[in-house]
């Protein structure tokens, strides 16, 4: 029996009508179908849209203090549920538990960021810009903001969105990655139980239709998108064109420098987390590793036997540490992209389809190792988005910073040295948004933003810290003053209060 994924609108769990179309899921370690999901229109879409329209007024008028206590107790029952959503965010994923479970604390932090919001969303004053008159610039809500988010963080991605844009006096509409969408419903009732009114936080589902109808709605001021380029480049052309505010994080290809004086075993260490650990279907996955001079040979060679161990299972055998890729059409397309880099005469010093697991049910392909790859051939270009990494050989730390530079994306990068002048050029001179030192995924903070550059990000505002306060906030700068005598007045006043 197939569960049924709900909607969630104006404070209800509720099943979409029987005509809307329906995707059924299938647990990605075993193949087997355990849900089906409702591919929503305009209808639902326009539904959930109003019922966060007509939240916001009295959303938006609720004492910021008072928005903040909701999420405090938010924040408590996402912590004692924690366990709960990080078992369902690996079956539905695939991801390990421990993986999982880093997922849901990610998220966590946001919701507790957003109880800063009283602080957060203060404005500045200049008093006496002229005589007598006093500037202020406040910040207020924006009113209905939407949320596109894609499979590979089904808590940490919406997360990144929905508690700032609360916190701050908006509605939200979220539609989750039709691949996972179970958690963001679970996210949305926990909401409900601490205390968050009906209609501001609604979940629909479904793949371009929904999304369309959601950039298209007249009550939507602004959307948040984290996806893959292609998507990212369409949401961000069309909410633009109609004027709305949009930001729109996107795809990547992260390189990690190794300079041959780093710390060996951290470094193998490193790599091996950073580039399979969720089978590489992590926006900061290293997916290109850059062995600087002579780091090359001792590189390939631990990073073979490294890789070679790797325990590859379901994310919740104990132990496990890379789970299966998402569906068997993206298993297809990773194979695909290891038979071109094969075609194109990479080195293949670790084949993952010979290993086991990558023959039985379920999405598994096993850690990938490609030496000698060159920047034209496709295994460098594209994001594969799967347990394969690429060593390319650069004589100098320049040349490693140049070919980082050369990449159309700019989301992640790392660089492994005890070299503090290598580091301190490289955080310098690399066009990328979010930098490692001897740390292999700098992951995001919810106290700092986060986003790449260059491809994998369009718009101007990144997401949580300061920026997503600044996102879905409106400056109004008021200018103001009084006429008469503030003693008379005074006095008047409390003449008529003695009254
Ligand atoms: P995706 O682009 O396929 O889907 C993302 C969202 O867009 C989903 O909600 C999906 O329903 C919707 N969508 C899909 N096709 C659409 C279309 N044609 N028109 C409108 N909406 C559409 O991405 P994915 O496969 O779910 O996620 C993986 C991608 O996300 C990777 O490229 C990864 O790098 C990227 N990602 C980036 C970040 C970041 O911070 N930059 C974080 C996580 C994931």
């Amino acid at each position: 029996m197939l569960e049924h994924v709900p909607l969630f609108i104006n404070g209800r769990a509720e099943p979409a009508p029987a005509a809307v179309e329906r995707l059924v899921l299938e647990e990605p370690a075993s193949g087997e179908p355990y849900a089906e999901v409702p591919l929503c229109a305009a209808d639902e879409v326009d539904r959930a849209a109003q019922a966060a329209q007509r939240a916001f007024p009295g959303w938006r008028d609720t004492p910021v203090i008072e928005r903040a206590r909701v999420l405090f107790r938010y924040r408590q029952m996402l912590e004692s549920e924690s366990e709960e959503l990080a078992r369902l965010i690996s079956h539905d994923h695939g991801k390990t538990l421990p993986d999982a479970r880093g997922e849901v604390l990610r998220g966590i932090e946001v919701v507790e960021f957003a109880c800063g919001m009283p602080t957060l969303i203060q404005g500045a004053t200049v008093q006496d810009v002229a005589r007598g008159i006093d500037t202020r610039s406040i910040r207020q809500p924006l009113g209905v903001c939407a949320g596109i988010t894609p499979f590979n963080f089904p808590v940490m991605v919406p997360m990144w969105m929905f508690p700032v844009a609360i916190a701050a006096g908006n509605t939200f509409v979220l539609k989750p990655s039709e691949r996972v969408p179970r958690a963001a419903v679970r996210l949305a009732e926990l909401a409900k139980e601490a205390g968050l009114p009906d209609g501001v936080l609604n979940v629909v589902h479904g793949g371009k239709a929904a999304v369309d109808a959601l950039i298209d709605h007249p009550g939507v001021r602004a959307v948040s998108f984290v996806g893959s380029e292609p998507v990212a480049r369409h949401v961000y052309r069309r909410a633009g064109e109609q004027g709305k505010r949009v930001q729109a994080l996107s795809g990547a290809k992260n390189h990690l420098v190794v300079m041959p004086d780093c710390t060996w075993d951290k470094t193998i260490e490193g790599i091996m987390g950073a580039g399979y650990g969720s089978a590489g279907e992590r926006c900061m996955a290293v997916s290109v590793v850059v062995a600087v001079g002579d780091a090359g040979d001792v590189l390939i060679g631990k990073l073979r036997d490294a890789a070679g161990k790797l325990k590859v299972g379901r994310g919740t055998d104990p132990g496990a540490e890379m789970g299966p890729l998402i569906t068997r059409q993206h298993k297809e397309r990773v194979l695909g992209h290891i038979a071109r880099g094969v075609d194109e005469k990479a080195t293949l010093a670790l084949d993952g389809r010979a290993h086991p697991l990558t023959a039985r049910p379920g999405n598994f392909v096993g850690p990938t190792l490609f030496d000698g790859v060159q920047p034209q051939m496709s295994i460098y270009q594209a994001e594969i988005f799967g347990p394969v990494l690429s060593v390319v050989r650069a004589a100098t730390l320049e040349e490693a910073i140049a070919l980082v530079n050369g990449n159309p994306y700019g989301n992640g990068t790392a660089l492994f040295t005890n070299s503090g002048a290598a580091a301190r050029k490289f955080e310098n001179e690399v066009q990328v948004g979010m930098v490692g030192l001897n740390v292999p995924v700098p992951v995001p903070l919810a106290f700092f933003s986060f986003s790449g550059w260059k491809n994998s990000f369009f718009g101007d505002l990144h997401v949580h810290g300061r920026d997503g306060v600044q996102f879905y906030t409106e400056t109004k700068t008021v200018t103001a003053r009084w006429f008469g005598d503030g003693e008379s007045a005074g006095a008047r006043n409390m003449t008529i209060a003695l009254r």
